[in-house]
């Protein structure tokens, strides 16, 4: 697999470490989930626009409960999580007719985790040639109504996963 050029993401490193506390933990806290970019609350997932994306309609999976072993999660848990990233994935193929699709996990920080204590799945939709004009797209940087078109474009898919 290529790897994506996405300069942004060194800002995300930084300000990750500013933010105070957890960031999903924040997210899963924020009223308007609009603003916060969260599309849906399972029982005991969030899933979630990423904020600096590598692709459009990158999202982020998290169980609700701050951990950051997926050993640790509870049989239920790990069932809504996995149920959550089925859907989603169904839905990303529906909203944007990807021509592939990466999942990932990163668990550790030398294993490439912003966010090391809360465990989270990538959904990044994945077209031909991305590689080529991420980027240009990195140059300008993806601004935030960019990531609220996605959003408004993804979340009546996800009306039906919501708890
Ligand atoms: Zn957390």
């Amino acid at each position: 697999m290529k790897q994506l050029w996405a300069p942004w993401r060194m800002t995300y490193i930084g300000q990750a470490f500013k933010e105070v506390g957890c960031i999903f933990c924040a997210k899963i806290q924020e009223k308007d989930s609009r603003e916060a970019l969260v599309l849906a609350h399972t029982r005991h997932s969030v899933v979630m626009l990423n904020k600096y994306p590598y692709n459009n309609g990158h999202l982020l999976l998290a169980p609700r409960r701050h951990e950051k072993d997926l050993s640790n999660l509870s049989g239920e848990e790990y069932g809504d999580l996995a149920d959550a990233l089925r859907s989603a994935i169904d839905i990303v193929r529906q909203s944007y007719n990807p021509s592939g699709i990466n999942l990932g996990m990163n668990l550790g920080k030398c294993a490439g985790a912003g966010i090391e204590h809360h465990l989270h799945w990538h959904v990044v939709p994945r077209w031909e040639g991305d590689n080529n004009f991420m980027p240009v797209i990195g140059e300008t940087r993806v601004m935030p109504q960019h990531l609220l078109e996605s959003y408004d474009r993804l979340k009546p898919y996800f009306q039906n996963l919501c708890a």
